[in-house]
């Protein structure tokens, strides 16, 4: 693929985006916002739980530093100390043949990453347990690490052979081939992932066994919704109370596999019309196109971003290439390198990423206010306590730092949801609502 042709292709995936972007902030949804913004009593934590939240969230600031530099710091030793190297020469001992070579080289690469990092991890379990937001025991979290490595080595594996393959195939331009293959395998993934990965570390069971007066209450939220239809055999209760004590809904899969996730943990302690606002908001991102959307975002971030890494990539090969003995963009201990160039960008970019889900989550809090008026009594004290319940089951901070809100956060803060919902009511303003301007 010539560079012409990928960055007309970006510039076309960015005005899809554009064409798709949500629709003009209303003037009553600026002027909720606008006050919301100054209200902190909308989620408020009793004293002694406004200590624990602070300490939690200092904590998991501390957790994810430790994490991100650490994982930078243990990819640059496996190269400085000639580990992927020698990793390499291994596998080539082992075999000549190159299919046997990638996965072998890959599965060493994961034992090391695991295993370095494996202290983070226990430590942060450990936070979630000592917050009572965990009550998985060690040998089910082990369990699931264990998953987790065996399925990153037969995928990663796999991977490996296809991006060395295309890497010898087309010297300069595997970059641009393998963001496709990203792409494409991402498709599927997302398509898959309810099936495949999801049910190896949860229990799910159709809502309606357990829940049959839920499902005919969701199901007049649905009737509402935009001629969508979310039939009862898509609307799933997941066992969450297996290992969190926090309450979540969500979407996910795409096409014939799309589903909407009710957490058992939401039934137990939000009244049903909370659960009906959460589920407003699931079905908004189901609605607004939001699965589509994040893929064709993340599209546009992945083309640029190998663009960027298949040069910085190349740079570091000169510069140390000699020194860590991965002389060759086709020998496998580059891979190392591209994954250290990845994971640098991958956090460059985490505050647009961020930025652009919290617009998409303000965009599904909006509709999921609207979509219930009508059904659930008073919308507004409904969002409020909503929210609330949802921050004080995750011991969720009332004041952030905006820092992290800026760098992480892939939801707008809990305080200013819920001061936010407390005063959205197009109704009440007379004016038309965002996304039901047609319906009365
Ligand atoms: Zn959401």
């Amino acid at each position: 693929m010539r560079l012409r042709n990928l960055f007309l292709l970006l510039i076309a995936a960015m005005a899809l985006l554009r064409s798709q972007a949500h629709a003009a902030t209303t003037p009553t949804e600026a002027r909720a916002l606008a006050a919301a913004r100054n209200d902190h009593t909308a989620y408020t934590l009793p004293a002694g739980e406004l200590v624990k939240a602070k300490a939690l969230t200092r904590t998991r600031h501390l957790v994810y530093w430790a994490d991100t530099v650490w994982g930078l710091v243990t990819l640059w030793l496996l190269l400085e100390l000639r580990i992927a190297a020698r990793m390499e020469a291994w596998a080539v001992r082992i075999s000549r043949r190159r299919w046997v070579q990638g996965p072998l080289f890959v599965l060493q690469f994961n034992l090391w990453m695991t295993l370095l990092l494996l202290p983070v991890a226990v430590f942060a379990q450990q936070t979630e347990r000592s917050f009572g937001l965990s009550v998985q025991a060690w040998g089910s979290w082990l369990g699931d690490e264990g998953k987790s490595f065996a399925l990153e080595v037969v995928l990663g594996g796999l991977g490996v052979l296809v991006l060395f393959w295309l890497i010898r195939r087309f010297p300069q331009s595997w970059w641009a081939w393998s963001a496709g293959t990203v792409m494409a395998l991402s498709v599927l993934g997302v398509f898959a992932t309810p099936y495949v990965i999801d049910p190896l570390f949860n229990r799910f069971e159709p809502l309606a066994k357990s829940n049959p007066a839920l499902v005919a209450q969701l199901e007049r939220v649905v009737a509402k919704g935009n001629g969508i239809q979310i039939p009862p055999e898509r609307m799933f209760l997941m066992r969450a109370s297996d290992k969190v004590t926090t309450l979540n809904a969500y979407v996910t899969g795409f096409g014939a596999s799309k589903r909407v996730v009710v957490w058992d943990t939401s039934v137990a302690k939000g009244t049903p019309d909370e659960i009906l606002l959460i589920f407003g908001h699931e079905m908004g991102h189901y609605v607004l196109g939001h699965i589509v959307r994040s893929l064709l975002f993340s599209f546009a971030l992945i083309l640029a971003g190998f663009w960027v890494g298949f040069h910085l990539f190349q740079w570091l090969l000169r510069r140390f290439g000699a020194r860590w003995g991965v002389a060759r963009q086709e020998d496998w201990g580059s891979l190392v390198v591209m994954i250290l160039v990845l994971s640098v960008l991958g956090f460059a970019v985490s505050p647009i990423a961020s930025a652009y889900s919290r617009s998409n989550e303000h965009a599904a809090d909006v509709y999921g206010q609207e979509v219930v008026h009508g059904i659930v009594r008073d919308p507004q004290a409904t969002g409020r306590a909503a929210f609330a319940v949802l921050g004080e089951t995750s011991l969720d901070d009332p004041t952030p730092a905006p820092f992290y809100e800026f760098w992480t956060d892939s939801h707008p803060p809990i305080w200013l949801r819920a001061a936010f919902a407390a005063r959205y009511d197009p109704w009440a303003e007379g004016e038309a609502p965002k996304y039901f301007s047609k319906q009365p």
